[in-house]
């Protein structure tokens, strides 16, 4: 069976976002860090991971095109084209360029633009995006340092980045159903239109966009859309109705926790890890001055393993990271410690580490290329935005891959207890 949706994404987060969104809808769903090489993973849908939100436009576009060629290859039947709730992005792109390269690529005239996210307060009506109760460019988003969003008009937003043109289906026709939705299609259709920016309120009305969109080749939005999706490859025959699309294969083996994330939420939760695990902090300064620490850090962890999980971290607070930043710089700091991560995680793997928590984004990334990793699958949620994941690969390993603010206090021992 080939994958039947095949999705990119213009970054990690968005990435893991939608992934999670079609696992709750019952697709098993991998996702995949940059352009694969290899063959498709036996899944229903394969989201891939991109840098491309704020890279040149150029770069996007071949990114992109990329990526859209192995999912082709892997059969899928649908495309979507990810991209955030806030539609971060300048008059010259990403958005638009690359969702007329893709539509070009598919040799395609047609598609919908429908960032919506209501359960995130991202809402559209007659074409403006709404966050919480305050226009888009009221939002903060105006000020953003590298996407500024300042108009709120999604229609005009989008023309300005595009040359087919834009037009809008407002909730007035989304309310009516999804065949209603359809003929206004086929009316920007033949005005000529590209595009259709198209409202949505409540994610009853992002199901009935989805019902709409189930014979279109290429999607683009936010990953609410993507709840209306899966159903329409049940409704064809090609997926079952399934409560276990977030099943990971059973990995035994040592657990730990590497944090490199100095939020406030990570330091709670390290505190409360610390109080009955064993724990060792790295401290950039050190990591600078002496380049055997990571060594003597899996040579305190490795007999320690078989007893429980462990933790290691660099994360502190406010004065010790300011203190690191000014003696190493800002970028030195982050570096020696992401580093040391990435090495520790290669130590502990081959220890006989198969379950993992990372704290921290740019620490997740380091750590994920430390260890060489080119897809995870999507599992069960532990906390809102952080599943388990399982590495494709040979010998796969338990990976909860978790942004810095995320999750309860209670959340690395919350983390192990659901494993089996
Ligand atoms: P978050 O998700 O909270 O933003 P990240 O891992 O993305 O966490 O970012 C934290 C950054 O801080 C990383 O680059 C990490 O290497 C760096 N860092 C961690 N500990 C320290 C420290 N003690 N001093 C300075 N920088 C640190």
């Amino acid at each position: 069976m080939s994958v039947l949706l095949g999705c990119i994404a213009d970054d990690f987060t968005g990435a893991t976002d939608l992934a999670g969104t079609l696992v709750r809808e019952g697709m098993r769903t991998v996702q995949m860090i940059d352009v694969p090489t290899g063959p498709a993973p036996d899944v229903d849908a394969v989201v891939i991971a991109l840098k491309s939100r704020t890279t040149p436009v150029q770069d996007a576009i071949t990114e992109s095109l990329a990526a859209l060629e192995w999912l082709q290859d892997a059969g899928c039947r649908q495309f979507f084209f990810k991209y955030c709730s806030t539609f971060d992005s300048t008059d010259d792109g990403n958005i638009g360029p690359v969702a007329e390269a893709l539509l070009d690529a598919l040799e395609d005239d047609f598609t919908i633009a429908c960032p919506a996210f209501p359960r995130n307060a991202r809402t559209i009506c007659k074409g403006y995006l709404f966050v919480g109760n305050v226009l888009l460019n009221e939002s903060g988003m105006q000020d953003h340092p590298l996407s500024p969003m300042t108009d709120a008009n999604l229609v005009r937003v989008l023309d300005r980045q595009t040359k087919g043109g834009v037009g809008l289906v407002d909730f007035n026709t989304v309310r009516r159903g999804s065949l209603a939705t359809l003929e206004s299609f086929s009316v920007l259709r033949t005005e000529g239109k590209r595009f259709a920016v198209v409202d949505a309120l409540d994610d009853a009305d992002l199901v009935t966009i989805g019902e709409a969109c189930a014979d279109m080749d290429l999607i683009t939005g936010g990953s609410g859309v993507a709840i209306g999706l899966p159903e329409n490859f049940r409704r064809q025959g090609l997926l079952e109705k399934t409560e276990t699309a977030d099943i990971l294969p059973a990995i035994d083996g040592h657990a730990a926790v590497l944090a490199g994330s100095c939020s406030r939420a990570t330091r709670e939760q390290i505190e409360i890890f610390q109080r009955d695990h064993p724990s060792l902090k790295l401290d950039p300064l050190e990591l600078a001055e002496d380049p055997g620490i990571t060594a003597r850090a899996l040579v305190w962890a490795e007999p320690q393993l078989q007893e429980a999980p462990l933790l290691i971290y660099a994360s502190a607070d406010p004065s010790e990271v300011q203190q690191a930043q000014d003696a190493l710089g800002v970028e030195r700091a982050g570096a020696l410690v992401e580093e040391a991560m990435a090495e520790i995680a290669r130590g502990l793997v081959a220890a006989g580490v198969r379950r993992l928590i990372v704290a921290g984004g740019e620490t997740s990334g380091a750590v994920v290329g430390g260890l060489n990793v080119t897809g995870l699958r999507i599992g069960p949620e532990i906390d809102p935005g952080v599943p388990w994941t399982a590495t494709l690969g040979e010998e796969p390993l338990l990976l909860a891959l978790k942004s810095g603010n995320f999750g309860a206090p209670d959340f690395f021992t919350k983390a192990f207890g659901q494993l089996p």
